[in-house]
């Protein structure tokens, strides 16, 4: 989609700091960390939200959350534990929509969340 942040990053026509990258998805490090690691996980391909996810990209998700566990385990966070956090909408906290999974770790997660 143009005129898309993410979408652009996924195109390497807008600088990010790329850790993975193959035909489906693209991870990098998100511009402003709330963890010593935190990294997005997108799909190349556009989608709003997760609200626009349909039946037919079923095996799309669960590629995206393979690549959400090995950047983990890339980073080092696996063994010590990470969050993952997809918000949606307004009221989840979506501000770019892209569909994106923050992987979030290398300290103790704070609760109660919400
Ligand atoms: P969300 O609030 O779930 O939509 O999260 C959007 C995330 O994207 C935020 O954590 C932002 O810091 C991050 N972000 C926004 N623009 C960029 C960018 N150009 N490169 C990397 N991360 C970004
Ligand atoms: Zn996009």
């Amino acid at each position: 989609m143009t005129g898309c942040i993410f979408c652009n990053i996924a195109r390497g026509i807008s600088p990010a700091k790329i850790i993975y990258q193959d035909d489906q998805a693209t991870a990098f490090r998100d511009i402003h960390p709330v963890a010593p690691t935190h990294i997005l996980v997108i799909p190349n391909r556009h989608i709003d939200s997760l609200n626009e996810l349909t039946p037919e990209d079923e095996s799309l998700a669960g590629h995206l959350l393979n690549v959400a566990r090995q950047v983990a385990q890339q980073n080092g966070i696996d063994q010590d534990g990470y969050r993952l956090i997809v918000n949606t909408g307004i009221d989840g906290g979506q501000t770019i929509f892209h569909l994106h999974i923050h992987v979030i770790g290398g300290q103790r997660m704070r609760f109660p969340m919400g």
